[in-house]
């Protein structure tokens, strides 16, 4: 018969095992395993865990859903309930670092055709600090006009998406585009554009320090991950941009063409919502926006 362990020992050995997990940069924990209220050796190779670390790519849809089921675990100083000035901080020193790159951006000429037909530059808004970034192709013409991301009846989708979709607020969430200059005529950018863009991109995704990103539409998702596979099959999984998870969905304005994939936006939402650890509204869900109705 084995050795009974007394409790205290059990938990450093949990604490420890959480730890080391952590290090190895895993965030997330499987909720419904947790609630099975199983021994901790149930937590080995959670499946969420193997996204972040592995950079793999990981099937969603509803039955991954379903066993996606995510908790979130602390980080020391939240733990603790210290460094709340430090944190103030923190959040100083990013909205600091992203007017910096936002001012060098606004200098930019390295995209001459862009740079001719630009109004100005559009960098990016949004929490400095958040934990959800929206990554969408590049400005419109209302973008260009006002300078800022999503703006225009796209805008205000992705708007209803965030808020009453999933919940959120929009000013929760940073969103910024693959380019920072409105191609004419909206077209899509060329891969140098996006090459050029690149290290601008880079760098804000580096500033934020999203813990999870959503690419909105073909343009966003392959460019980020670097892969050809066009948004249907991009859709619905996990991927990984320098371990941080990535979900892919459809661009808010091709579903303001294509209604009939808002149902597969909000699946993709879902999924985005289990990998944070957050509940799925069910009364606030916007009917005639990103509904299962449609
Ligand atoms: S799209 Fe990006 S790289 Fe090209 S000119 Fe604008 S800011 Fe510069």
């Amino acid at each position: 018969m084995p050795e009974e362990k007394p409790a205290g020992q059990l938990v450093r050995m949990l604490r420890q095992q959480l730890e080391s997990w952590q290090r190895a940069g895993l965030t997330h924990l499987p909720k419904a395993r947790l609630q099975t209220a199983v021994p901790p050796a149930c937590l080995e190779s959670p499946a969420v865990g193997q996204t972040p670390a592995g950079g793999q790519t990981v099937s969603g849809g509803q039955t991954a859903l379903e066993s996606y089921r995510v908790l979130p675990i602390e980080s020391d100083s939240s733990a603790s309930g210290k460094s709340t000035k430090a944190s103030a901080g923190q959040q100083e020193d990013r909205a600091a670092a992203l007017a910096r790159l936002a001012a060098k951006v606004a200098r930019c000429r390295r995209c001459p055709e862009l740079v001719r037909n630009r109004t100005q530059t559009v960098f990016g808004a949004g929490n400095p600090h958040a934990q959800l970034v929206f990554i969408g192709e590049a400005p419109g013409a209302d973008e260009d006009r006002l300078g800022e991301p999503f703006v225009g009846a796209a805008g205000q989708l992705l708007t209803d998406m965030i808020e009453k979709g999933m919940g959120l607020k929009r000013s929760d969430v940073y969103i910024m585009n693959i380019l920072r200059c409105r191609p004419p005529g909206n077209r899509t950018p060329t891969p140098e554009e996006a090459e050029n863009c690149r290290p601008f991109l880079e760098k804000q995704l580096a500033i934020v320090q999203p813990k999870f990103i959503c690419c909105l539409g073909a343009c966003a998702a392959q460019n980020l991950l670097g892969v050809h596979a066009p948004i249907s099959r991009l859709r619905g999984q996990v991927h990984s941009y320098k371990g941080i998870p990535v979900v892919c969905t459809y661009h808010p304005a091709y579903l303001l063409r294509t209604p009939a994939a808002k149902r597969q936006t909000w699946e993709d939402l879902k999924l985005l919502l289990s990998l944070m650890g957050l509940p799925i509204p069910t009364s606030s869900r916007p009917k005639t926006e990103v509904s299962d109705e449609e």
